[in-house]
């Protein structure tokens, strides 16, 4: 089954964001997959019964032109870019043309909604605005609309996935995580690959080794988020970071 990868930022001062990396760190994990022997899938083709990585990159951030896209070429590796459309050609995001780019070189542009908005938090009319709009800026601007739809800040519930059915969206990667046994492709679950023990999930993904453990401490991290609050949460959550980067 797919092991889906999560990434944000890529950038040099990562230390500053909890789920930022250094493009140092992300060639290492590439190199960990390369290593592995499980192959980088083809986006552009991509099947629920295929077994490989995905690679997703969430926001659409300029690093993703200046760092991302080269590493990944040394790779001969092809990913998946969740934009949000409303964001493009914005102060801290991708053009327009970055995007046409990113899409010539054989990598996917997915739907990150239109505003960066936690859909499960609307009401289905604006939820259903949100997938729409989206479709048809990137269905503009790329000649199809999108297949891969990615909700803002893992805000997912059935609304939002029968919506994503009904607005024409094969796929929907959520943030829960797991190891897609089997793959349900309106709930695709992810590897955390950028939080404090990144390496140590992805390790984990590729040799499918301790999926209930991993499915267990996001239901406990869900429960220590709700419980604390987001203020609490994120000074936890950014603690725990900066000491897992020694
Ligand atoms: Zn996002």
């Amino acid at each position: 089954m797919p092991i889906f990868l999560v990434y944000h930022k890529i950038r040099d001062d990562a230390a500053q964001d909890a789920h930022a990396i250094s493009p140092h760190l992300l060639q290492e994990h590439l190199q960990a997959i390369r290593a592995s022997g499980v192959p980088f899938l083809e986006p552009r083709e991509f099947q629920p019964a295929q077994n490989g990585v995905v690679i997703t990159f969430d926001d659409g951030t300029p690093d993703h032109d200046t760092n991302v896209r080269p590493l990944l070429d040394k790779f001969g590796a092809r990913a998946i870019f969740f934009v949000s459309t409303d964001q493009l050609d914005t102060a801290g995001h991708l053009t327009r043309a970055q995007v046409k780019a990113l899409q010539r070189e054989g990598h996917v542009i997915g739907s990150h909604s239109h505003v960066h908005k936690r859909l499960d938090l609307m009401s289905p009319e604006q939820v259903r605005e949100q997938l729409a709009t989206s479709a048809a800026v990137l269905a503009d601007l790329l000649g199809a609309p999108p297949a891969h739809l990615a909700p803002p800040r893992g805000g997912y519930d059935a609304t939002v996935r029968a919506v994503a059915a009904e607005t024409g969206y094969t796929f929907c990667r959520t943030m829960r995580w797991g190891y897609n046994r089997p793959l349900d492709p309106l709930a695709i679950e992810i590897a955390p690959v950028t939080g404090a023990w990144g390496t140590w999930f992805l390790h984990e993904a590729l040799r499918a080794r301790n999926e209930r453990l991993v499915k267990t401490l996001f239901f406990l991290k869900l429960g220590l988020r709700d419980s604390l609050g987001p203020l609490d949460y994120r000074k936890i959550r950014n603690t725990v970071a900066k000491l897992a980067r020694g």
